[in-house]
């Protein structure tokens, strides 16, 4: 029996991560359920799955109740949630935004092995990260959909030799409008993706083009990929969820439909295929599989991403900090569409190269990122 400690257990990968061990309850279980507040759904998971230890990070979470469900450790706070890394064998981080890095950190300081859907632990603290996974020699495994497809064609190996890898995208929701047409996208239509169901935050990063930017990032640090290696591409009916290319000439590609039970599930089988309960793609009545070229000039997003990626240091920090106040500021309604690549790219031009190689680092240049996106949209009001 494989014991998970599941960080994020109320998101949207949290609960496909749940739908994997109900298919399989005599194979996996939860040592820990965390989440941040939502009580509700928290409290249905613990019922189902009667976890040792359940977690809600928000402080006052449990406030007016004293919940008792027999053999669950109740608790609150984000240090008891890093205390249940301890006692696991996966740790799966499914936590949204930079708040997941700190459990990525620990989970690997214990030696865990670590399924890793929150994509910020890399793109804020990629070069940390990586060290320690190095000097600790644990198994990091993907469970990005694209760094998964990624994965599957190296066969498992991260270390596998390749010409280049080519990452696809949906295109998001947005895919051919002007950036007149952007200006006027309302939170509605950006979180009405065309091929995903996801967490709020990637949903509007897939509509920016951010969230494309992002795993370009995640893929140089999980490949070890210099970025002149790493291509995108559009694939709007996300079928084929990345390939990789070799110094034949060959291509492989990893497909299905979309949903990330596939890749959730994997993380936790792999080298072992188990059913998921997915079909086949019926390629035949599918027809075409269409590629097409990324739009860069209207998604300034994705080209911001990628400079911060190549300046390195605290800069993919500042991006993701940055982009995770804009789309909140976005969300509330409180800026439109098109300034969330404005509030980024002002959020990079006022960051400093600073030291970035540890984790208290890091936090500064966050909390300064944040600092600085809450003065421009505040100005911008
Ligand atoms: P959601 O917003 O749906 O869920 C986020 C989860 O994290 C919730 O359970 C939330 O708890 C919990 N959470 C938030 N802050 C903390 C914290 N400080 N400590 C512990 N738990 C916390 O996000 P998604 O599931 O969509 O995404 C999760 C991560 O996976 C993100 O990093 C995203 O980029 C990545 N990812 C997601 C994909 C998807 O298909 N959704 C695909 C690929 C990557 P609560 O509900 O109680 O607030
Ligand atoms: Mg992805």
């Amino acid at each position: 029996m494989i014991s998970i400690a599941l960080i994020g257990s109320t998101g949207s990968i949290g609960r496909q991560v749940c739908n994997v061990v109900r298919r399989y309850p005599d194979r996996f279980c939860f040592s820990a359920l965390v989440a941040r507040g939502n009580r509700e759904l928290f409290f249905e998971q613990v019922s189902e799955f009667r976890p040792r230890r359940a977690v809600l990070t928000q402080k006052g979470a449990f406030s007016g109740m004293s919940p008792a469900i027999q053999g669950v450790a109740f608790s609150e706070g984000e240090e008891k949630a890093l205390e249940c890394i301890e006692e696991s064998d996966v740790v799966f981080v499914a936590a949204s935004g930079f708040a997941g890095l700190k459990y990525s950190l620990k989970a690997i300081a214990c030696g865990k092995r670590l399924a890793l859907a929150n994509k910020e632990t890399l793109v804020s603290g990629g070069d940390l990260v990586m060290r320690q996974v190095r000097e600790k020699g644990i198994d990091l495994v993907p469970v990005d959909s694209e760094h998964s497809a990624l994965w599957q064609a190296l066969h498992f190996d991260r270390r596998g030799k390749f010409e280049q890898l080519i990452l696809t995208a949906s295109g998001g929701p947005f895919y051919g409008k002007s950036k007149a047409e952007l200006a006027k996208v309302t939170v509605k239509d950006t979180l009405r993706h065309p091929t995903w169901q996801m967490g709020a935050k990637i949903t509007v990063d897939s509509a920016t083009l951010l969230n494309k930017g992002f795993e370009v990032i995640e893929a140089k640090w999980l490949y070890d990929a210099p970025f002149e290696k790493i291509r995108t591409v559009v694939q709007p009916t996300s079928i084929v969820h990345s390939m990789v290319a070799f110094a034949d000439g060959s291509v492989l590609a990893q497909m299905s439909y979309p949903t990330m039970e596939v890749p959730i599930q994997l993380a936790l089988t792999y080298p072992e295929r188990l059913p998921s309960g997915l079909q086949i793609p019926d390629f035949a009545s599918l027809g075409e599989i269409r590629f097409l070229p990324l739009e860069r000039k209207a998604f300034p997003c994705y080209d911001l991403a990628l400079t911060a990626g190549a300046a390195g240091g605290g800069y993919p920090c500042a991006l993701n900090a940055a982009g995770e106040v804009a789309v909140n500021a976005f969300l509330r309604e409180k800026i439109g569409f098109t300034r969330i690549a404005e509030v980024i790219e002002e959020v990079l031009s006022r960051t400093e190269r600073a030291r970035a190689d540890d984790y208290e680092s890091l936090c500064e240049i966050d909390r300064r990122a944040r600092e600085e996106a809450e003065k421009i949209i505040g100005n911008a009001v």
